[in-house]
Protein backbone atom coordinates (compact mmCIF):
# COMPACT_ATOMS: atom_id res chain seq x y z
CA UNK A 1 0.00 0.00 0.00
CA UNK A 2 0.93 3.47 -0.95
CA UNK A 3 1.14 6.56 1.29
CA UNK A 4 -0.48 8.37 -1.49
CA UNK A 5 -4.50 7.43 -1.07
CA UNK A 6 -7.02 8.57 -3.72
CA UNK A 7 -10.58 8.96 -2.57
CA UNK A 8 -14.08 9.03 -3.78
CA UNK A 9 -15.17 12.48 -4.83
CA UNK A 10 -18.45 12.93 -3.81
CA UNK A 11 -20.11 16.60 -4.02
CA UNK A 12 -17.66 18.45 -4.63
CA UNK A 13 -14.59 17.11 -2.35
CA UNK A 14 -12.85 14.02 -1.75
CA UNK A 15 -14.61 11.75 1.23
CA UNK A 16 -14.05 9.15 3.53
CA UNK A 17 -15.65 5.82 3.10
CA UNK A 18 -16.53 3.98 6.52
CA UNK A 19 -15.91 0.59 4.41
CA UNK A 20 -12.11 1.41 4.55
CA UNK A 21 -11.58 -1.12 1.66
CA UNK A 22 -8.44 -0.20 -0.80
CA UNK A 23 -7.11 -1.24 -3.78
CA UNK A 24 -3.51 -0.44 -5.23
CA UNK A 25 -2.06 1.18 -8.73
CA UNK A 26 0.66 0.05 -10.28
CA UNK A 27 2.68 1.64 -13.20
CA UNK A 28 2.74 -0.57 -15.83
CA UNK A 29 6.17 0.84 -16.78
CA UNK A 30 7.99 -0.13 -13.57
CA UNK A 31 5.68 -3.08 -12.45
CA UNK A 32 5.99 -0.39 -8.97
CA UNK A 33 2.90 0.65 -6.94
CA UNK A 34 2.24 4.58 -7.26
CA UNK A 35 -1.26 4.91 -5.25
CA UNK A 36 -3.40 3.49 -3.33
CA UNK A 37 -7.38 4.00 -3.83
CA UNK A 38 -10.30 3.95 -1.63
CA UNK A 39 -13.58 1.50 -3.00
CA UNK A 40 -16.54 2.59 -2.54
CA UNK A 41 -19.05 0.87 -0.03
CA UNK A 42 -22.81 0.84 -0.42
CA UNK A 43 -22.91 3.55 1.84
CA UNK A 44 -20.93 5.96 0.29
CA UNK A 45 -22.85 4.75 -3.51
CA UNK A 46 -25.98 5.79 -1.90
CA UNK A 47 -24.27 9.02 -1.09
CA UNK A 48 -22.96 9.40 -4.68
CA UNK A 49 -26.63 8.84 -5.63
CA UNK A 50 -28.15 11.10 -3.21
CA UNK A 51 -25.55 13.89 -4.32
CA UNK A 52 -25.96 13.52 -8.09
CA UNK A 53 -29.83 14.02 -7.75
CA UNK A 54 -29.05 17.20 -6.14
CA UNK A 55 -26.64 18.37 -8.59
CA UNK A 56 -29.09 17.74 -11.09
CA UNK A 57 -31.74 19.84 -9.50
CA UNK A 58 -29.54 22.49 -10.17
CA UNK A 59 -27.82 22.44 -13.27
CA UNK A 60 -31.05 20.89 -15.08
CA UNK A 61 -31.99 24.74 -14.28
CA UNK A 62 -29.18 26.17 -15.44
CA UNK A 63 -29.47 27.80 -18.50
CA UNK A 64 -27.45 26.31 -21.08
CA UNK A 65 -25.46 29.21 -22.26
CA UNK A 66 -24.41 29.45 -18.66
CA UNK A 67 -23.99 25.70 -18.74
CA UNK A 68 -21.50 26.29 -22.10
CA UNK A 69 -19.95 28.68 -20.07
CA UNK A 70 -19.07 26.73 -17.91
CA UNK A 71 -18.08 24.48 -19.93
CA UNK A 72 -15.56 26.40 -21.69
CA UNK A 73 -14.00 26.88 -18.40
CA UNK A 74 -13.37 23.48 -17.81
CA UNK A 75 -11.65 22.90 -21.16
CA UNK A 76 -9.43 25.49 -20.72
CA UNK A 77 -8.29 24.39 -17.37
CA UNK A 78 -7.39 20.97 -18.76
CA UNK A 79 -5.87 22.61 -21.75
CA UNK A 80 -3.80 24.80 -19.41
CA UNK A 81 -2.45 21.30 -17.22
CA UNK A 82 -2.17 19.70 -20.46
CA UNK A 83 1.55 18.24 -19.30
CA UNK A 84 0.90 17.70 -16.26
CA UNK A 85 -2.61 15.45 -16.69
CA UNK A 86 -0.49 13.53 -19.17
CA UNK A 87 2.27 12.98 -17.18
CA UNK A 88 -0.21 10.99 -14.96
CA UNK A 89 -1.89 9.39 -17.84
CA UNK A 90 1.42 7.98 -18.77
CA UNK A 91 2.41 6.61 -15.30
CA UNK A 92 -1.32 5.28 -14.90
CA UNK A 93 -1.73 3.31 -18.65
CA UNK A 94 2.23 2.86 -19.18
CA UNK A 95 1.38 4.84 -23.27
CA UNK A 96 3.96 6.52 -24.47
CA UNK A 97 4.38 10.56 -23.56
CA UNK A 98 4.87 11.57 -26.88
CA UNK A 99 1.36 10.56 -27.34
CA UNK A 100 -0.74 11.07 -24.16
CA UNK A 101 1.13 14.85 -24.42
CA UNK A 102 -0.39 15.78 -27.78
CA UNK A 103 -4.11 13.63 -27.44
CA UNK A 104 -4.84 12.33 -24.65
CA UNK A 105 -5.75 15.67 -22.82
CA UNK A 106 -6.81 17.43 -25.72
CA UNK A 107 -9.12 15.23 -27.10
CA UNK A 108 -10.67 15.05 -23.79
CA UNK A 109 -10.88 19.57 -23.49
CA UNK A 110 -12.27 18.89 -27.09
CA UNK A 111 -14.89 17.18 -26.18
CA UNK A 112 -16.14 19.37 -23.97
CA UNK A 113 -15.73 22.79 -25.54
CA UNK A 114 -17.54 21.42 -28.71
CA UNK A 115 -20.37 19.83 -26.12
CA UNK A 116 -20.36 23.07 -24.36
CA UNK A 117 -20.90 25.19 -27.76
CA UNK A 118 -23.54 23.06 -28.93
CA UNK A 119 -25.89 22.60 -25.65
CA UNK A 120 -27.18 26.38 -26.50
CA UNK A 121 -28.12 25.45 -30.05
CA UNK A 122 -30.15 22.25 -28.83
CA UNK A 123 -34.16 23.46 -29.68
CA UNK A 124 -37.46 21.32 -29.54
CA UNK A 125 -39.80 21.57 -32.81
CA UNK A 126 -42.97 23.36 -33.49
CA UNK A 127 -45.38 22.20 -36.26
CA UNK A 128 -49.35 22.79 -36.50
CA UNK A 129 -51.94 20.33 -36.85
CA UNK A 130 -55.03 22.27 -38.04
CA UNK A 131 -55.75 24.94 -35.44
CA UNK A 132 -53.89 23.16 -32.57
CA UNK A 133 -49.86 22.56 -32.49
CA UNK A 134 -47.47 20.71 -30.42
CA UNK A 135 -44.33 20.97 -29.49
CA UNK A 136 -41.46 19.02 -28.50
CA UNK A 137 -38.83 19.58 -25.65
CA UNK A 138 -35.19 18.10 -25.60
CA UNK A 139 -34.62 17.18 -21.62
CA UNK A 140 -31.76 15.89 -19.77
CA UNK A 141 -32.41 12.01 -18.23
CA UNK A 142 -31.39 12.94 -14.96
CA UNK A 143 -28.46 11.02 -13.16
CA UNK A 144 -26.26 8.98 -15.42
CA UNK A 145 -23.46 6.35 -15.03
CA UNK A 146 -20.15 6.22 -16.81
CA UNK A 147 -17.80 3.41 -16.48
CA UNK A 148 -14.56 3.35 -18.42
CA UNK A 149 -12.05 1.33 -19.69
CA UNK A 150 -8.11 1.56 -18.92
CA UNK A 151 -6.51 2.69 -22.33
CA UNK A 152 -7.60 6.01 -22.50
CA UNK A 153 -8.94 7.37 -18.77
CA UNK A 154 -8.99 10.72 -18.69
CA UNK A 155 -10.34 11.18 -22.63
CA UNK A 156 -13.05 8.53 -21.95
CA UNK A 157 -14.58 10.35 -18.98
CA UNK A 158 -14.17 13.21 -21.06
CA UNK A 159 -15.97 12.02 -23.53
CA UNK A 160 -18.52 11.28 -21.63
CA UNK A 161 -18.71 13.88 -18.78
CA UNK A 162 -18.98 16.35 -21.98
CA UNK A 163 -21.97 15.38 -23.43
CA UNK A 164 -24.05 14.02 -20.29
CA UNK A 165 -23.38 17.50 -18.92
CA UNK A 166 -24.01 19.86 -21.71
CA UNK A 167 -27.56 18.24 -21.69
CA UNK A 168 -28.15 19.52 -18.34
CA UNK A 169 -27.48 15.54 -16.44
CA UNK A 170 -25.80 14.69 -13.40
CA UNK A 171 -23.16 11.87 -13.98
CA UNK A 172 -21.70 9.55 -11.76
CA UNK A 173 -18.14 7.52 -13.46
CA UNK A 174 -16.39 4.53 -12.47
CA UNK A 175 -13.10 4.91 -13.66
CA UNK A 176 -11.18 1.42 -14.04
CA UNK A 177 -9.59 -0.06 -10.95
CA UNK A 178 -6.70 0.00 -13.06
CA UNK A 179 -6.61 3.83 -14.34
CA UNK A 180 -8.49 5.73 -11.61
CA UNK A 181 -6.80 8.73 -11.47
CA UNK A 182 -7.77 10.96 -14.74
CA UNK A 183 -11.76 11.42 -13.52
CA UNK A 184 -10.58 12.56 -10.01
CA UNK A 185 -8.68 15.31 -11.98
CA UNK A 186 -11.54 16.12 -13.94
CA UNK A 187 -13.75 16.01 -11.12
CA UNK A 188 -11.16 18.25 -9.68
CA UNK A 189 -11.69 20.72 -12.63
CA UNK A 190 -15.31 20.69 -13.43
CA UNK A 191 -15.52 22.05 -9.65
CA UNK A 192 -12.67 24.69 -9.84
CA UNK A 193 -14.52 25.91 -13.75
CA UNK A 194 -18.03 26.68 -11.89
CA UNK A 195 -20.03 23.25 -12.14
CA UNK A 196 -22.33 22.79 -9.19
CA UNK A 197 -21.34 20.22 -6.94
CA UNK A 198 -22.52 16.89 -7.74
CA UNK A 199 -23.16 16.72 -11.24
CA UNK A 200 -19.82 15.33 -11.52
CA UNK A 201 -18.93 12.75 -8.46
CA UNK A 202 -16.62 9.73 -9.21
CA UNK A 203 -16.18 6.62 -7.67
CA UNK A 204 -13.69 3.93 -7.33
CA UNK A 205 -13.71 0.09 -7.34
CA UNK A 206 -14.55 -2.89 -9.40
CA UNK A 207 -17.43 -4.84 -10.84
CA UNK A 208 -19.41 -4.80 -7.75
CA UNK A 209 -19.35 -1.26 -7.70
CA UNK A 210 -20.40 -0.35 -10.79
CA UNK A 211 -22.66 -3.30 -10.76
CA UNK A 212 -24.31 -1.75 -7.77
CA UNK A 213 -25.02 1.48 -9.82
CA UNK A 214 -26.50 0.03 -12.82
CA UNK A 215 -29.03 -1.57 -11.09
CA UNK A 216 -29.28 1.79 -8.93
CA UNK A 217 -33.21 2.53 -9.78
CA UNK A 218 -32.18 6.52 -9.16
CA UNK A 219 -30.07 6.37 -12.53
CA UNK A 220 -31.47 6.99 -15.35
CA UNK A 221 -28.71 5.86 -18.09
CA UNK A 222 -25.51 3.84 -18.19
CA UNK A 223 -22.88 4.51 -21.11
CA UNK A 224 -20.02 1.89 -20.79
CA UNK A 225 -16.64 1.42 -22.61
CA UNK A 226 -15.23 -1.89 -21.98
CA UNK A 227 -15.27 -5.33 -23.12
CA UNK A 228 -17.96 -7.14 -25.19
CA UNK A 229 -18.38 -9.46 -22.24
CA UNK A 230 -18.95 -6.61 -20.07
CA UNK A 231 -21.17 -4.87 -22.40
CA UNK A 232 -23.53 -8.08 -22.15
CA UNK A 233 -23.22 -8.14 -18.06
CA UNK A 234 -24.16 -4.32 -18.05
CA UNK A 235 -27.06 -4.36 -20.35
CA UNK A 236 -28.62 -7.51 -18.64
CA UNK A 237 -28.25 -5.79 -15.12
CA UNK A 238 -29.76 -2.15 -16.52
CA UNK A 239 -33.08 -4.31 -18.07
CA UNK A 240 -34.28 -5.03 -14.43
CA UNK A 241 -34.74 -1.27 -14.38
CA UNK A 242 -35.20 -0.89 -18.16
CA UNK A 243 -32.34 1.92 -18.33
CA UNK A 244 -30.95 4.00 -21.22
CA UNK A 245 -27.11 2.09 -22.45
CA UNK A 246 -24.55 3.74 -24.70
CA UNK A 247 -21.82 0.70 -24.88
CA UNK A 248 -18.49 1.59 -26.37
CA UNK A 249 -17.16 -2.29 -26.79
CA UNK A 250 -14.52 -4.04 -28.49
CA UNK A 251 -13.65 -4.99 -32.00
CA UNK A 252 -11.32 -6.87 -34.69
CA UNK A 253 -11.49 -4.87 -37.21
CA UNK A 254 -10.68 -5.12 -40.44
CA UNK A 255 -8.14 -3.48 -42.50
CA UNK A 256 -7.88 -3.67 -45.95
CA UNK A 257 -5.01 -2.96 -48.94
CA UNK A 258 -5.94 -2.94 -52.20
CA UNK A 259 -3.42 -3.53 -55.05
CA UNK A 260 -3.72 0.22 -56.12
CA UNK A 261 -2.83 1.46 -52.82
CA UNK A 262 -0.10 4.21 -51.87
CA UNK A 263 1.89 1.23 -50.57
CA UNK A 264 3.50 3.45 -47.54
CA UNK A 265 0.09 5.01 -46.31
CA UNK A 266 -1.18 1.60 -45.94
CA UNK A 267 2.14 0.70 -43.95
CA UNK A 268 1.61 3.80 -41.77
CA UNK A 269 -2.02 3.26 -41.47
CA UNK A 270 -1.59 -0.61 -40.66
CA UNK A 271 1.18 0.64 -37.81
CA UNK A 272 -1.11 3.23 -36.89
CA UNK A 273 -4.03 0.94 -36.15
CA UNK A 274 -1.75 -1.95 -34.34
CA UNK A 275 0.93 -0.53 -32.58
CA UNK A 276 0.02 2.98 -31.41
CA UNK A 277 -1.06 2.75 -27.49
CA UNK A 278 0.58 -0.32 -27.96
CA UNK A 279 -2.20 -2.00 -29.51
CA UNK A 280 -4.53 -0.98 -26.58
CA UNK A 281 -7.42 0.67 -28.82
CA UNK A 282 -10.23 -0.42 -29.65
CA UNK A 283 -11.01 0.35 -33.01
CA UNK A 284 -7.40 -1.37 -34.20
CA UNK A 285 -7.04 -2.43 -37.42
CA UNK A 286 -6.23 -6.14 -36.27
CA UNK A 287 -7.04 -7.96 -39.39
CA UNK A 288 -4.85 -6.47 -42.36
CA UNK A 289 -5.87 -7.86 -45.48
CA UNK A 290 -3.28 -7.65 -48.16
CA UNK A 291 -3.71 -7.79 -51.65
CA UNK A 292 -1.69 -10.37 -53.47
CA UNK A 293 -0.44 -8.57 -55.89
CA UNK A 294 0.91 -5.73 -53.32
CA UNK A 295 1.59 -8.10 -50.57
CA UNK A 296 5.72 -8.50 -51.04
CA UNK A 297 6.31 -4.87 -51.15
CA UNK A 298 3.42 -4.00 -48.05
CA UNK A 299 5.45 -7.10 -45.90
CA UNK A 300 9.18 -5.93 -46.92
CA UNK A 301 8.37 -2.03 -46.12
CA UNK A 302 6.25 -2.87 -42.88
CA UNK A 303 9.15 -5.27 -41.69
CA UNK A 304 11.34 -2.44 -42.46
CA UNK A 305 9.56 0.23 -40.90
CA UNK A 306 8.48 -2.18 -37.50
CA UNK A 307 12.51 -3.04 -37.04
CA UNK A 308 13.61 0.70 -37.26
CA UNK A 309 11.06 3.49 -36.62
CA UNK A 310 9.60 1.58 -33.17
CA UNK A 311 11.27 2.46 -29.93
CA UNK A 312 10.06 0.71 -26.85
CA UNK A 313 11.39 1.94 -23.60
CA UNK A 314 10.42 3.56 -20.79
CA UNK A 315 7.48 5.37 -21.45
CA UNK A 316 8.41 8.95 -20.12
CA UNK A 317 11.29 9.20 -22.06
CA UNK A 318 10.12 11.40 -25.67
CA UNK A 319 11.49 9.33 -28.01
CA UNK A 320 9.59 6.13 -26.89
CA UNK A 321 6.79 5.17 -28.92
CA UNK A 322 6.01 1.80 -27.88
CA UNK A 323 5.09 1.83 -24.19
CA UNK A 324 3.92 -0.61 -21.61
CA UNK A 325 1.05 -3.09 -21.56
CA UNK A 326 -1.91 -2.04 -18.83
CA UNK A 327 -0.89 -4.82 -16.38
CA UNK A 328 0.91 -7.80 -15.70
CA UNK A 329 -2.49 -10.19 -16.24
CA UNK A 330 -2.87 -8.49 -19.67
CA UNK A 331 1.11 -9.09 -20.76
CA UNK A 332 0.56 -12.58 -19.96
CA UNK A 333 -2.91 -12.26 -21.83
CA UNK A 334 -1.11 -10.94 -24.70
CA UNK A 335 1.71 -13.65 -24.45
CA UNK A 336 -0.49 -16.14 -24.70
CA UNK A 337 -2.10 -15.10 -28.09
CA UNK A 338 1.42 -15.13 -29.27
CA UNK A 339 1.84 -18.87 -28.04
CA UNK A 340 -1.74 -19.40 -29.82
CA UNK A 341 -0.78 -17.92 -33.10
CA UNK A 342 2.58 -20.14 -33.55
CA UNK A 343 0.51 -22.96 -32.34
CA UNK A 344 -2.19 -22.67 -34.71
CA UNK A 345 0.24 -22.32 -37.76
CA UNK A 346 0.60 -18.54 -38.28
CA UNK A 347 4.34 -17.26 -38.80
CA UNK A 348 5.62 -14.97 -36.71
CA UNK A 349 7.70 -12.89 -39.18
CA UNK A 350 8.59 -10.29 -36.10
CA UNK A 351 8.64 -9.60 -32.47
CA UNK A 352 6.65 -11.75 -30.42
CA UNK A 353 8.60 -11.15 -27.19
CA UNK A 354 8.86 -9.87 -23.81
CA UNK A 355 11.46 -6.93 -23.52
CA UNK A 356 13.08 -5.50 -20.60
CA UNK A 357 14.09 -2.07 -21.84
CA UNK A 358 16.75 0.17 -19.40
CA UNK A 359 14.86 1.22 -16.54
CA UNK A 360 12.00 -0.53 -16.73
CA UNK A 361 13.18 -4.12 -16.61
CA UNK A 362 10.16 -4.96 -14.40
CA UNK A 363 7.58 -3.32 -16.40
CA UNK A 364 4.82 -4.88 -18.69
CA UNK A 365 6.11 -4.41 -22.43
CA UNK A 366 6.26 -6.45 -25.58
CA UNK A 367 7.57 -5.67 -28.44
CA UNK A 368 5.38 -5.11 -31.63
CA UNK A 369 4.59 -7.81 -33.21
CA UNK A 370 3.68 -9.24 -36.84
CA UNK A 371 2.09 -13.09 -37.92
CA UNK A 372 2.24 -13.60 -41.66
CA UNK A 373 0.20 -16.68 -42.96
CA UNK A 374 -3.19 -16.19 -41.26
CA UNK A 375 -6.35 -17.67 -41.77
CA UNK A 376 -9.48 -16.10 -40.97
CA UNK A 377 -10.42 -19.49 -38.33
CA UNK A 378 -7.10 -18.76 -35.86
CA UNK A 379 -8.10 -17.11 -32.67
CA UNK A 380 -5.69 -14.75 -33.32
CA UNK A 381 -7.36 -13.76 -36.06
CA UNK A 382 -10.98 -13.96 -34.55
CA UNK A 383 -10.27 -12.47 -30.85
CA UNK A 384 -9.99 -9.22 -29.75
CA UNK A 385 -6.30 -9.25 -28.22
CA UNK A 386 -5.68 -5.63 -27.48
CA UNK A 387 -1.61 -5.66 -27.53
CA UNK A 388 0.59 -4.97 -30.38
CA UNK A 389 -0.16 -7.73 -32.35
CA UNK A 390 -0.90 -7.22 -35.94
CA UNK A 391 -2.16 -10.49 -37.69
CA UNK A 392 -1.65 -10.21 -41.93
CA UNK A 393 -3.85 -11.76 -44.49
CA UNK A 394 -4.07 -12.07 -48.27
CA UNK A 395 -6.66 -11.79 -50.66
CA UNK A 396 -7.83 -12.18 -54.19
CA UNK A 397 -10.99 -10.28 -54.79
CA UNK A 398 -13.14 -7.42 -53.45
CA UNK A 399 -16.30 -9.34 -52.97
CA UNK A 400 -13.74 -12.13 -51.22
CA UNK A 401 -12.08 -9.58 -48.80
CA UNK A 402 -15.93 -7.95 -47.66
CA UNK A 403 -17.05 -11.41 -46.97
CA UNK A 404 -14.28 -11.88 -44.87
CA UNK A 405 -13.85 -8.96 -43.47
CA UNK A 406 -17.75 -9.31 -42.04
CA UNK A 407 -17.29 -12.45 -40.86
CA UNK A 408 -17.23 -11.38 -37.11
CA UNK A 409 -19.16 -10.26 -34.55
CA UNK A 410 -17.25 -7.29 -34.11
CA UNK A 411 -18.30 -4.61 -35.91
CA UNK A 412 -16.28 -1.11 -34.20
CA UNK A 413 -13.92 -0.47 -37.12
CA UNK A 414 -12.95 -0.31 -40.66
CA UNK A 415 -10.42 0.84 -43.52
CA UNK A 416 -9.52 0.72 -46.82
CA UNK A 417 -6.07 2.01 -48.43
CA UNK A 418 -6.91 2.48 -52.79
CA UNK A 419 -6.96 5.11 -55.01
CA UNK A 420 -9.97 3.94 -56.87
CA UNK A 421 -12.54 6.50 -55.17
CA UNK A 422 -15.16 4.09 -56.86
CA UNK A 423 -13.97 1.27 -55.34
CA UNK A 424 -13.64 2.57 -52.31
CA UNK A 425 -17.24 4.04 -51.32
CA UNK A 426 -18.67 0.59 -53.19
CA UNK A 427 -16.63 -1.28 -50.58
CA UNK A 428 -17.08 1.00 -47.23
CA UNK A 429 -20.75 0.91 -48.26
CA UNK A 430 -20.75 -2.95 -47.44
CA UNK A 431 -18.70 -3.40 -44.62
CA UNK A 432 -20.30 -3.42 -41.51
CA UNK A 433 -19.00 -1.42 -38.80
CA UNK A 434 -19.83 2.17 -37.40
CA UNK A 435 -15.81 3.49 -38.10
CA UNK A 436 -14.57 3.54 -41.12
CA UNK A 437 -11.69 5.10 -42.72
CA UNK A 438 -10.49 5.37 -46.48
CA UNK A 439 -6.80 6.41 -46.95
CA UNK A 440 -6.54 6.93 -43.13
CA UNK A 441 -6.53 4.81 -40.02
CA UNK A 442 -7.61 5.97 -36.26
CA UNK A 443 -8.47 9.77 -36.56
CA UNK A 444 -11.62 10.50 -34.20
CA UNK A 445 -12.50 13.92 -34.01
CA UNK A 446 -15.11 14.76 -31.71
CA UNK A 447 -17.44 16.19 -34.08
CA UNK A 448 -17.61 12.68 -35.81
CA UNK A 449 -20.17 10.28 -34.10
CA UNK A 450 -18.32 6.79 -33.09
CA UNK A 451 -19.52 3.33 -32.24
CA UNK A 452 -20.30 -0.09 -33.32
CA UNK A 453 -22.43 -2.41 -35.27
CA UNK A 454 -23.00 -5.88 -34.37
CA UNK A 455 -21.74 -6.93 -31.10
CA UNK A 456 -19.10 -3.91 -30.33
CA UNK A 457 -21.79 -1.35 -29.44
CA UNK A 458 -25.41 0.55 -28.55
CA UNK A 459 -25.49 3.95 -29.23
CA UNK A 460 -22.62 6.52 -30.41
CA UNK A 461 -20.69 8.35 -28.35
CA UNK A 462 -19.34 11.98 -30.15
CA UNK A 463 -21.13 14.30 -32.81
CA UNK A 464 -24.50 16.10 -32.02
CA UNK A 465 -26.00 12.64 -32.30
CA UNK A 466 -24.30 12.01 -28.59
CA UNK A 467 -25.88 14.87 -27.33
CA UNK A 468 -29.40 13.73 -28.48
CA UNK A 469 -28.62 10.73 -26.54
CA UNK A 470 -28.48 12.07 -23.32
CA UNK A 471 -31.97 13.77 -23.77
CA UNK A 472 -35.59 12.35 -23.64
CA UNK A 473 -38.35 14.01 -26.02
CA UNK A 474 -41.35 15.53 -24.44
CA UNK A 475 -44.15 16.19 -26.97
CA UNK A 476 -46.52 18.67 -25.84
CA UNK A 477 -50.13 18.79 -27.82
CA UNK A 478 -52.14 22.31 -27.30
CA UNK A 479 -55.57 22.45 -28.36
CA UNK A 480 -56.44 26.05 -29.75
CA UNK A 481 -60.12 25.05 -30.68
CA UNK A 482 -63.21 24.32 -27.68
CA UNK A 483 -62.61 19.94 -27.51
CA UNK A 484 -65.09 18.00 -28.31
CA UNK A 485 -65.71 14.19 -28.25
CA UNK A 486 -68.15 11.54 -28.37
CA UNK A 487 -68.82 11.68 -24.69
P1 LIG B 1 -13.61 -4.17 -19.06
O1 LIG B 1 -14.83 -4.55 -19.78
O2 LIG B 1 -12.85 -5.21 -18.33
O3 LIG B 1 -13.92 -3.03 -17.98
C1 LIG B 1 -14.56 -1.82 -18.35
C2 LIG B 1 -15.11 -1.15 -17.11
O4 LIG B 1 -16.24 -1.89 -16.65
C3 LIG B 1 -14.15 -1.09 -15.94
O5 LIG B 1 -14.34 0.12 -15.25
C4 LIG B 1 -14.59 -2.28 -15.11
O6 LIG B 1 -14.18 -2.18 -13.77
C5 LIG B 1 -16.09 -2.19 -15.27
N1 LIG B 1 -16.84 -3.40 -15.00
C6 LIG B 1 -16.42 -4.68 -15.07
N2 LIG B 1 -17.45 -5.52 -14.78
C7 LIG B 1 -18.54 -4.75 -14.53
C8 LIG B 1 -19.90 -5.02 -14.17
N3 LIG B 1 -20.35 -6.27 -14.04
N4 LIG B 1 -20.74 -3.99 -13.99
C9 LIG B 1 -20.31 -2.71 -14.15
N5 LIG B 1 -19.03 -2.39 -14.47
C10 LIG B 1 -18.16 -3.40 -14.66
O7 LIG B 1 -12.70 -3.43 -20.15
P2 LIG B 1 -11.20 -2.95 -20.01
O8 LIG B 1 -11.11 -1.95 -18.92
O9 LIG B 1 -10.34 -4.18 -19.95
O10 LIG B 1 -10.96 -2.16 -21.37
C11 LIG B 1 -10.61 -2.79 -22.56
C12 LIG B 1 -11.85 -3.02 -23.42
O11 LIG B 1 -12.52 -1.80 -23.65
C13 LIG B 1 -11.51 -3.59 -24.78
O12 LIG B 1 -12.43 -4.59 -25.12
C14 LIG B 1 -11.70 -2.41 -25.69
O13 LIG B 1 -11.98 -2.75 -27.00
C15 LIG B 1 -12.83 -1.68 -25.02
N6 LIG B 1 -12.84 -0.28 -25.44
C16 LIG B 1 -13.83 0.17 -26.28
C17 LIG B 1 -13.82 1.47 -26.76
C18 LIG B 1 -14.90 1.99 -27.66
O14 LIG B 1 -15.08 3.20 -27.74
N7 LIG B 1 -15.64 1.15 -28.36
C19 LIG B 1 -12.77 2.41 -26.37
C20 LIG B 1 -11.81 1.85 -25.45
C21 LIG B 1 -11.84 0.54 -25.03
P3 LIG B 1 -12.73 -2.74 -13.33
O15 LIG B 1 -11.77 -2.55 -14.46
O16 LIG B 1 -12.37 -1.89 -12.20
O17 LIG B 1 -12.94 -4.18 -13.05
Amino acid sequence: MSSTLLKNFIHGRYVDDSNHEYFDVINPGTGKVIYTVESAGESLLEDAVESAQRGFEVWSQTPAIERARVLQRAATILRERNDELAKLEVLDTGKPWQEAVEVDVQTGSDAIEYFGNLCPSMMGEQQSVGNDFFYTRHEPLGVCFGIGAWNYPLQIACWKAAAALAAGNSMIFKPSEETPRGAAMLAEIFIEAGVPEGVFNVVHGDGVVGNYLVQHPSIAKVSLTGEVGTGKKVMAAAAGTLKNVTMELGGKSPLIVFDDADIDEAVTGAMMGNFYTQGEVCTNGTRVFVHKDCYDTFMERLLERTKNNIVVGDPMEPETNLGALISENHLHKVMAYIELGKEQGATLAFGGERLTPAGCENGYFIGPTIFTDCTDDMRITREEIFGPVMSVLTFETEEEVIQRANNTDYGLAAGIFCQDLRRAHRVIAQLEAGICWINAYANSPVEMPVGGYKQSGIGRENGVEALKSYTQTKSIYVGMDKLEGPF
